[in-house]
């Protein structure tokens, strides 16, 4: 980040959200900026700059729910569908995820398609942070199972 110049100023939130302090928002109160000769959303920016192109039909999201915050580790991406279950599940119901992450039969909701699927996404996108989150809210799982299952300290069958 420090390599980029910019004339952008932010202030670190005690939940450590980069929030942007000088910049204009669009209609849905998202913080905007010219990047690469085009209007977007700052997340999507940072998002390009940090951890390289969007892949299409994606959506930059923000694990902590601050539009303003360009925290890179707070950021995620995600499809319009999973923007729309993530406002629903922050909106109505901010409960802990299920315990699905066990492997034993009488209890395991994960099937093996799934791990394999975790893996592989995981990978594809460098191993980052903010993914883990992704996926933890894919399969409603936490993100220390997204760690065991990526580490094969569980599912190491598969
Ligand atoms: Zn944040």
């Amino acid at each position: 980040m420090s390599k980029h110049k910019r004339p952008l100023n932010w202030i670190i939130t005690e939940k450590e959200c980069h929030e942007i302090i000088n910049c204009k928002l669009n209609n849905s109160q998202y913080p905007r900026i010219i990047y690469k000769g085009m209007v977007m959303n700052i997340s999507r920016a940072i998002w390009d700059q940090v951890y390289g192109p969007i892949p299409p039909r994606l959506y930059v999201l923000h694990s902590c729910d601050n539009k303003k915050c360009i925290n890179p580790e707070h950021l995620f991406l995600g499809t319009q569908e999973d923007n729309m279950n993530d406002m629903i599940r922050k909106g109505r119901h901010r409960t802990r995820p299920a315990n699905r992450c066990g492997e034993n039969s009488g209890t395991a909701k994960l099937k093996n398609e799934d791990v394999l699927f975790i893996r592989k996404h995981y990978k594809l996108y460098n191993y980052n942070h903010s993914n883990k989150f992704q996926l933890a809210l894919k399969f409603n799982v936490s993100k220390s199972c997204i760690t065991q299952i990526v580490t094969h300290t569980r599912w190491k069958h598969i």
